[in-house]
């Protein structure tokens, strides 16, 4: 059955967006170290970078990520700039990273546009971050080519590069405005996998014209098929508001967030498969909160299954809520 969805132009899409924060070129606009099960068996010190530079040239229709971007290309230096002072202020030694051997270099779109991240300035970063275990960059399959290559052999470690998948749902993915498909998506990884460089991605729970049952299936399908196209790790992202569509969608209707209970289910059904790491995105996890008695429970499962990758003791729920809607 075709899914009902309003058309948004990018136009529309762009006049629907609260304003955009007031950032500095020179600085990180967030850093910070995490726990993550790493691809080597172990939960494992990251440090994670949010970049400031231009915004995506994609629009997609769910993406809030702009909020913290650049309407222009970064001065000189300004990248290696914000990478220097996040080490520094995090006290991480890019030349000898022992108790932080992981780094993701998030910017809010495409590593690879040099209009986002100018090539000089990835060159001086892949000097930089050299000795890390292992470089995480956000990327679209428009921008996998050889500067990919390139950039993984500047490394000493590991080059992880992580594309939004969204969802294989036939009529959603085109919908997003992402101007992409699964096919794109499945070369992209071949590539890169083919080339030695890991691939990680982002597989949306809940987006907009799917029931609460259908956002698990399709999630669970879409975990399925990053897999089979190569990717090692699935991290799951349920769908909020906040970036102007979806709260409109929101009020008329159209679009609903998942709960906790789904969150829980899709992980630990993605887990099951063993196929590769599996996580769920936990930030701002309290709007996904149903039922007083055990949401907060099933949160600290998630993220127990998140941090040891292995299906825990199911939660149960004082007024049984899992069987019906709360
Ligand atoms: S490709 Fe990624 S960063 Fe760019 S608009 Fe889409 S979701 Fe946002
Ligand atoms: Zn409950």
């Amino acid at each position: 059955m075709a899914i009902d969805l309003p058309e948004i132009s990018t136009d529309q899409l762009l006049n629907m967006r609260p304003s955009r924060n007031d950032l500095d070129p020179f600085r990180p606009y967030h850093f910070l170290v995490e726990q993550e099960f790493s691809a080597y068996g172990s939960l494992g010190n990251v440090a994670t970078l949010f970049l400031t530079n231009r915004e995506c040239p994609f629009h997609c229709v769910m993406c809030d990520l702009w909020k913290n971007t650049l309407t222009s290309t970064v001065p000189d230096s300004a990248i290696p700039t914000q990478v220097l002072y996040a080490l520094q202020k995090l006290e991480i030694d890019p030349m000898a990273p022992m108790s932080v051997p992981d780094i993701k270099l998030y910017n809010s779109g495409n590593f690879f546009d040099t209009r986002a991240i100018p090539k000089d300035q990835r060159t001086e970063l892949g000097q930089i971050v050299s000795r890390f275990r292992t470089v995480v960059v956000e990327n679209h399959p428009a921008f996998c080519d050889e500067q990919c290559e390139e950039f993984n052999n500047m490394l000493d470690g590991q080059l992880e590069v992580a594309i939004g998948l969204e969802t294989i749902h036939p009529d959603i993915l085109p919908w997003l405005n992402k101007q992409m498909t699964t096919e794109s998506f499945r070369e992209a990884v071949e590539r890169l996998t083919y080339s030695g460089i890991r691939v990680r991605t982002f597989i949306l729970l809940r987006p907009p014209g799917l029931t609460e049952a259908e956002g698990i299936h399709w999630a669970v399908r879409s975990i399925e098929f990053a897999f089979d196209c190569g990717v090692e790790c699935c991290s799951i992202v349920p769908v909020r508001s906040g970036n102007g569509a979806l709260d409109q969608m929101q009020e008329t209707g159209k679009f609903t967030t998942t709960k906790i209970n789904a969150m829980e289910e899709v992980l630990e059904r993605g887990l099951e498969l063993k196929r590769g790491r599996v996580f769920m995105d936990l930030w701002d996890v309290e709007q996904f909160y149903r039922c007083k008695s055990c949401s907060e429970q099933r949160a600290a499962r998630i993220h127990q299954m998140n941090t040891t990758q292995t299906v825990t003791k199911p939660v149960i729920c004082q007024i049984n809520c899992a069987g019906r809607s709360v």
